[in-house]
């Protein structure tokens, strides 16, 4: 049995010399240490051995095990140092490579319209007021002067989610809520989401977003809404645009009115964007019905208010030259990349 583990162990100083690499290693390991290994070979044979001896010889084979996985350790660690140092030396830095382009998300064109506005409304005194895109049919049509029936409700293509539970069809839901908790001067806009179920088509979708504005106090006049609005006008378009004001009618606001700016394409000379008027239409507007006022709890004999809404896409397709609404939710980057802040 001396014998055998002499030559076992003459035969793994030559395979170890042979090896060259972490694998090679690896090889050896396996084949001498490993679980059908000579070694564990040995340790069977040694049942055969006679008894008196079986404790040296037991030791001469753990010695000898001990002894190939300590010349395995350093080889190893020689190997692997090599290697590591050879991949370096492989991988070394081309500094004539051309470097790799990073790309800078951005802002959502409408995403990038409803800031503009909101800073330049918080600059004029309005401050930001969320409310509910799910919410009661009181919020969104009641309390605003459309009681059932009325036929002002089938200019509106709800959703309803239940007989009294809708996606609101405009941000005007806010308006009610928060003249119920706060005492006027009320001096609000109101941005998010607004749901019609309309057929979706190049100029309609069924959700698009708005943004309102509220002002309730004493003695507010109709000259209140034309001051505001034009100077909100002229900072987001340019000073030398001119508004035009048509009675229309919406049941939350008497009298109620449609606000037209002149063409920026064209600068009102008519244009096809204009459709030849040289004016473009651009918000609903006017005085807060008394109804409403007392609806919020606001005594509409001391107090008055205006209201207007601007809808946000049909905005950022004229003033972008957009033709499709639907370009504005289809992830699109080749359309999304083009837009950098007006
Ligand atoms: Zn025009």
């Amino acid at each position: 049995m001396q014998q055998s583990i002499d030559q076992l162990c003459e035969q793994f100083l030559q395979d170890l010399a042979q090896a060259h690499t972490s694998q090679d290693l690896e090889n050896v390991k396996v084949k001498f240490l490993g679980k059908k290994g000579p070694i564990q070979q040995l340790m069977k044979m040694l049942k055969d051995v006679p008894p008196e001896q079986r404790p040296e010889m037991g030791k001469h084979i753990n010695d000898l095990k001990d002894f190939m996985s300590a010349r395995c350790e350093q080889l190893e660690g020689q190997l692997i140092a090599q290697e590591e140092s050879q991949q370096l030396a492989q991988e070394a830095l081309d500094e004539t490579l051309p470097g790799r382009k990073r790309f800078v998300g951005r802002q959502h064109p409408l995403t990038q319209a409803m800031g503009q506005m909101i800073d330049i409304l918080k600059s004029m005194g309005f401050s930001v007021q969320y409310g509910p895109d799910i919410d009661t049919d009181y919020y969104n049509f009641e309390v605003l002067n459309f009681p059932p029936e009325h036929p002002a409700r089938d200019m509106q293509d709800t959703f309803y989610i239940s007989p009294h539970v809708l996606l609101r069809t405009h941000t005007s839901n806010i308006q009610a809520r928060v003249m119920e908790a706060n005492k006027p001067p009320i001096r609000i806009i109101a941005p998010g989401k607004a749901y019609r179920n309309e057929t979706i088509t190049a100029r309609s979708h069924v959700f698009f977003h708005q943004i309102e504005a509220v002002y309730v106090d004493k003695n507010v006049t109709f000259a209140d809404l034309f001051a505001t609005m034009d100077a909100f006008l002229k900072k987001l378009f340019s000073s030398d645009i001119e508004t035009r004001y048509r009675p229309s009618y919406f049941p939350f606001v008497e009298p109620g009115l449609e606000v037209d700016i002149s063409c920026f394409m064209c600068q009102g000379k008519g244009c096809q964007l204009c459709k030849q008027t040289g004016w473009v239409e651009i918000a609903g507007a006017g005085m807060i019905h008394p109804e409403v006022l007392r609806n919020g709890g606001i005594d509409p004999e001391q107090y008055t208010g205006f209201a207007w809404g601007m809808g946000l896409e049909r905005l950022v397709m004229m003033l972008r030259g957009i033709q499709d609404i639907r370009l504005f939710t289809e992830n699109d980057l080749r359309f999304l990349n083009q837009f950098t802040a007006i």
